[in-house]
């Protein structure tokens, strides 16, 4: 999300006077209807505050906006084939659903066809789409809270669409009575490097990621059947904690996170997790030296699941763990965000915080 306030102005006024040469470049979502638009949308302009920018699709879906039907932001700059169309409407009827092969037979078109069609007119891959869709939507009241969400139904959001199912999908159902499921709590955290979801009870910190970390929505799956429990949006003591520790890590001024954290996992798993918090910051290991100090010299790949494995972004600090041969490696969260979390860390070395 674009958060200077001179682009947003521009973007703004680009969007208020349909300028073309901004189609593409960024994408308006509008507060109040849920839907995202090209700077060119022929539909009545929002105010300015009830505006939020973007500069790719995925983060527009991700942050729950859907793609608005007059202008079919996505589609820039080719046409749509009526393939595509169809898949997109699919999707809008059945946000919360995760789709299979079979079901691009029944539009009578060869799946890898589908595919092709999508990834060329979207930039993405259908499934990519969908799921950024779908945990759009479950992240959307988490973002904006319920008052809002209601507010877009009442302005004729297509309550059939699924929005609530999308959300108790892969949140799980509110609790009938209460202290019959244990619940817990997810919080937005908007952070320099992108948002991040938190998810907590009073006491424990379960869960921390980028909102558009890869298999995030397993992650949560795999929470709520550990747990027992449900995620309703809200936010906790602890929520609060690590959103004010995270602010001030990002501003140089701390390193070390008090916040409690629950580890979920295997006891090889928390082994892992435990060698990774005495990496110290401005410094890296390797799969291969982990392994070696936690006595499975041999378990190397083991050790990148379980370092893969990791709910604890930035916290448990899996991004310090690199190549044996030096190169970077991967990330959840992107290695653009783990080449981020390094560079940044050397300064915290520096100045021996
Ligand atoms: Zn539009």
């Amino acid at each position: 999300m674009i958060e200077d306030e001179k682009i947003k102005k521009k973007y703004y006024d680009a969007l208020v006077n349909k300028d073309a040469n901004y189609d593409g470049i960024f994408f308006a979502a509008i507060k109040t209807t849920g839907v995202f638009c090209h700077a060119t949308c022929p539909a009545k302009k929002p105010k300015y505050e009830n505006c939020l920018f973007f500069q790719d699709a995925q983060s527009a879906l991700l942050a729950g906006f859907r793609p608005c039907k007059r202008c079919n932001p996505l589609s820039y700059p080719h046409e749509l084939s009526p393939l595509v169309k169809e898949i997109v409407s699919m999707v809008e009827q059945n946000p919360e659903k995760r789709w299979k092969d079979e079901d691009f037979k029944v539009l009578g078109a060869h799946p890898a066809t589908a595919r092709r069609q999508f990834k060329q007119a979207y930039g993405m891959t259908f499934v990519q789409y969908a799921r950024a869709r779908r945990m759009g939507l479950a992240l959307q009241s988490i973002r904006l809270g319920e008052k809002v969400i209601d507010a877009q139904l009442n302005a004729g959001y297509d309550s059939a669409s699924g929005f609530n199912d999308a959300f108790s999908k892969i949140m799980g159902n509110p609790p009938i009575k209460k202290g019959e499921i244990n619940v817990l709590y997810a919080k937005w955290i908007n952070t320099k490097l992108g948002p991040m979801l938190s998810i907590s009870d009073e006491e424990f910190l379960y869960l921390l990621e980028f909102v558009d970390r890869r298999g995030l929505e397993r992650e949560i799956e795999r929470l709520r059947n550990r747990r027992k429990a449900t995620i309703l949006p809200g936010e906790t003591k602890i929520s609060r904690q690590i959103e004010e520790e995270l602010n001030l890590y990002f501003e140089n001024k701390l390193i070390h996170f008090q916040t409690p954290v629950f580890f979920l996992g295997s006891d090889f798993q928390k082994k892992v997790w435990n060698a990774l918090l005495k990496i110290p910051a401005g410094e890296v290991s390797t799969y291969k030296k982990i392994a070696s100090e936690i006595g499975t010299p041999d378990g190397v790949r083991a050790v990148g699941n379980a370092n893969g494995a990791n709910q604890l972004a930035i916290i448990i600090p899996c991004h310090r763990v690199i190549q044996t041969s030096g190169e970077i490696g991967g990330y959840g969260g992107g290695r653009e965000r783990k080449q981020w979390l390094l560079d940044h860390e050397q300064n915290f070395h520096k100045e021996d915080l």
